[in-house]
């Protein structure tokens, strides 16, 4: 028991919902979202937790405001050649990233199965050389010099078994470089759990 009440059965015992820990009431009668793990309505957390999850969630929805607003992206679908130009938002319920141009579609955000974050190599030479940084490398970004350049991502569509892969690259739009760093932010926040 993490606080000196005496519980019975007239005092009730609820568990903070992200350190797991029991409280009486009035100790975890704060109610904050939890976004990581798909809590996003407000649910119970004692003090120290909800310190730490109400910043998560400032943090989460200064993300989620970019990645709404979108951005424009050179697109390109599977192993395709020709490449459109396309506006990228996620859509109000954060279920869909809805790309729209000429033609239009949506991948499912929770059938995405791996994120990549293409950036512009720094050194001098390897200019057009694309590095590659997975989603749990915590070294993004890794230098200012280094600015996200596209993502590729590989997701399933909805009632559909095969793997599709999409390549999305900036353009002269400055809002493409920002919105890479929000998908990014946002995915790794919303991957990473375990902790207390
Ligand atoms: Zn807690
Ligand atoms: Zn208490």
């Amino acid at each position: 028991m993490q606080c000196d009440i005496k519980f019975d059965f007239m005092k009730r015992k609820h568990h903070c919902r992200r350190c797991g820990r029991c409280f009486c009431d009035k100790c975890s009668s704060k109610k904050v979202a939890l976004e990581r793990m798909c809590f996003v309505d407000p649910v119970r957390h004692c003090a120290d937790c909800s310190l730490v999850s109400q910043k998560e969630a400032d943090f989460f929805d200064k993300q989620l405001k970019v990645l709404i607003a979108g951005g424009t992206f050179s697109v390109t679908p599977g192993e395709s050649e020709k490449s459109e130009v396309m506006t990228c938002r996620l859509t109000s319920h954060h279920l869909f990233l809805l790309l729209d141009g000429e033609t239009r579609f949506e991948v499912p955000v929770s059938r995405i199965s791996s994120m990549q974050i293409l950036t512009d190599a720094a050194s001098p030479g390897d200019s057009d050389i694309h590095t590659y940084t997975s989603l749990l490398d915590s070294h993004f970004p890794p230098e200012e010099s280094s600015r996200p350049s596209g993502i590729v991502l590989h997701y399933k569509q909805m009632a559909h078994t095969d793997t599709q892969q999409l390549r999305m690259d900036v353009t002269e739009d400055k809002k493409g470089p920002a919105w890479l760093a929000a998908m990014y932010k946002a995915a790794k926040m919303m991957k990473s759990s375990g902790d207390p």
